[in-house]
């Protein structure tokens, strides 16, 4: 399925389009919004445009106005890092579907895609994602998404906002190896000036937590790699 960026960092477009390729979109890329424009006016097979606000030339809220004008009807997401009610209200007067804050998650662009796709076509090729179920658990640990509570051998961990989307994400894929940037994207979005190094900080309390009420490691160092959370075997020591 082919996707239309007009984004003008390099680093958020290597970062989507390699998130949104691993989805299985096909994405082209226009680093303005004049060529971002003729892009989506020549090409009808485009089934959804991602538009960033502020670009070189024409700026979104123009090139949106623009496609509609032209009454081209595709999907128009919105990414603003001006998270002000004006700008928003703006851009989804000017013809956009949705909008996204930056910084986002990779997670969060994928899941308005698959939305705005559903939402204006009625087509089979969009990838379902499963309802996630509401208690993850690995071994003796549980974390409830529902009430965002983890709990281990019956008693409770409280979890800070990061801690609960860091454990949260190590749960939806448990026995992988995760490396340090998969899991800063994941948790904390798309912020280039953050160093890896907060990922282990905030392992290390989560470990913390976790380990309070039963010492056996969950979350495993894979050295050189990053983290894998899996259970612990009996003859492993704690790490
Ligand atoms: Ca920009």
């Amino acid at each position: 399925m082919k996707l239309l960026l007009i984004e003008d960092e390099p680093a958020v477009v290597s970062v989507i389009t390699r998130g949104l390729a691993e989805a299985g979109y096909e994405v082209s890329v226009a680093p303005d919004g004049n060529s971002g424009l003729q892009m989506a006016l020549n090409n009808p097979s485009f089934r959804l445009i991602i538009l960033d606000v502020m670009l070189p030339g024409l700026n979104g809220i123009e090139v949106c106005r623009s496609l509609r004008k032209a009454q081209l009807e595709v999907p128009i997401l919105m990414l603003t890092a001006l998270g002000t009610t004006e700008n928003i209200v703006m851009g989804l007067d000017s013809g956009a579907d949705d909008y996204l804050v930056k910084p986002f998650k990779l997670q969060e662009l994928e899941a308005r895609i698959r939305s705005l796709l559903r939402r204006k076509t009625n087509n089979t090729d969009i990838p379902v994602v499963p309802t996630s179920p509401a208690i993850l658990s690995l071994a003796d640990l549980e974390l409830d998404t529902d009430t965002k509570t983890a709990n281990r051998q019956g008693k409770t961990i409280a979890l800070t906002a990061t801690e609960y989307r860091l454990l949260e994400y190590l749960l939806k894929n448990p026995r992988k190896v995760l490396s340090r940037l998969e899991i800063l994207e994941q948790v904390w979005g798309i912020e280039f000036n953050m160093n890896t190094k907060v990922v282990d900080v905030y392992i290390n309390y989560l470990r913390k937590k976790i380990n309070k009420h039963n010492p056996a490691e969950l979350i495993h160092t894979v050295v050189g790699l990053g983290y894998m959370i899996r259970e612990n075997k009996a003859d492993e020591n704690t790490y």
